[in-house]
């Protein structure tokens, strides 16, 4: 096991960060973790890291807070926590995230709090947030089981079994095991990922039709000389590095006022520590205007209010369900992992990179060229095993993208 824990660590850094000399790094990682995420620490000095600066989380604290807390402490961000991430990335530092959460922490908290408080740390985030989404830096997301989060995905076994569940899913997704080499395993894997998303950037598409059983039928217009992302991507510090581990995902913005039709998800989405089941989407002209949920509805219509941009899409991204992670059939409610599980979308902010050129453009420039805008991001999962896309050229070629929930090419 700390054979596996310590290859995963240097993953984390030397593939997902690759860390250069005299770099600095900050790590988030809940208290639960802090062996792996001391080992992480460890990783990084080898490979040649300034100074790593640990930032913890405590979902227990959390909570403690929005039940006790003073309520103004909901309508200020410190300046304090401002500057250390916005004047970290803006000295060229790393950012690593485990990110393992207990998916109903908050359940029972003020909604109103809950809102007010990402609203605040939107605008206070707002720079470093920018700086991150267009890639001033490297940043990794990865994750490790909590007892709380393991509980939650394998609610049948106990809470020690349930970790040990979890590291061996995790391990897989991530493409860890005793005999391969898994620096070797992630070129090719991102190899892979290329191809397809170098393809569907030669397609040049107008627009994507999306139908399955469940009610989903979409049409998704593609803003011109729009991207496709995947794998890894290019820091502007030139340092190639891989944001999300694992990643499966094919990701690109859709036009903003170009989304119309009915889309029904497909997993739970987990919001601020609240389980959101069994939901729904209408919109026109690319804003939601209908929401239903069987549970959770009022944390989700909070979610898609906290700025104009929340109530719009930000990310298309295409998963096969025929994956590592999909192939499992189990429901992680961690995002990191159901996100590259099945197809999804995100409301809220796009990525700068999902237009040519998009990283060195103004947040004004990116909308008027029709990426949406915005102070959250998150995605929430649609896919199924009869999804089928079918894609629109510009010359009105129709060409299949997904059948059954697979790529057709
Ligand atoms: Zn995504
Ligand atoms: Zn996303």
């Amino acid at each position: 096991m700390k054979e596996k824990l310590q290859k995963y660590a240097r993953l984390l850094i030397e593939v997902g960060l690759n860390i250069q000399k005299g770099q600095n790094l900050i790590i988030s990682s809940p208290i639960e973790s802090a062996e792996f995420a001391r080992m992480c620490a460890v990783a990084a000095y080898n490979a040649g890291c300034r100074e790593v600066i640990m930032n913890w989380k405590d979902d227990i604290s959390d909570r403690i807070k929005y039940l006790h807390a003073a309520d103004d402490v909901f309508d200020t961000y410190p300046e304090w926590r401002k500057n250390m991430l916005t004047e970290h990335v803006k000295g060229g530092g790393a950012l690593l995230n485990i990110y393992a959460a207990d998916p109903e922490n908050l359940v029972g908290v003020d909604p109103n709090r809950l809102t007010r408080f990402e609203k605040v740390t939107g605008q206070a985030l707002a720079e470093y947030r920018q700086l991150q989404m267009s890639s001033a830096v490297p940043w990794c997301v990865a994750s490790v089981p909590i007892p709380s989060w393991a509980s939650k995905v394998f609610p049948q076994a106990d809470p020690e079994e349930a970790t040990d569940l979890l590291w061996d899913a995790i391990f897989k997704a991530v493409r860890i095991s005793d005999e391969t080499d898994v620096v070797e395993e992630w070129r090719k894997h991102i190899d892979r990922l290329t191809e397809r998303k170098d393809y569907l950037n030669r397609l040049n598409l107008k627009s994507l039709h999306y139908k399955n059983s469940i009610g989903t039928d979409l049409v998704v217009e593609l803003p011109e000389d729009h991207v496709w992302a995947a794998g890894s991507e290019v820091a502007k510090t030139g340092q190639a590095f891989v944001p999300n581990m694992p990643t499966e995902e094919i990701f690109g913005a859709p036009k903003k006022d170009g989304v119309n039709g009915v889309v029904v998800s497909s997993r739970p989405f987990v919001k601020d520590g609240n389980i959101i089941e069994n939901f729904r989407f209408t919109l026109k002209d690319g804003k939601i205007v209908d929401v239903q949920a069987d549970k959770g509805a009022d944390i989700l219509r909070n979610a898609i209010s906290v700025d104009e941009g929340a109530s719009y899409f930000g990310e298309v991204a295409l998963v096969p369900c025929d994956s590592p992670i999909s192939n499992m059939k189990i429901l992680f409610y961690n995002t990191l992992f159901d996100e590259n599980a099945s197809c999804h979308f995100a409301f809220g902010q796009a990525y700068p990179s999902s237009i040519k050129g998009g990283e060195m453009m103004s947040q004004e420039e990116l909308r008027l060229r029709g990426l949406n805008d915005s102070i959250t991001h998150e995605d929430f999962m649609i896919g199924t095993e009869d999804l089928s896309i079918i894609g629109t050229t510009h010359d009105g070629k129709q060409v299949p993208i997904f059948v059954d929930g697979n790529f057709a090419f």
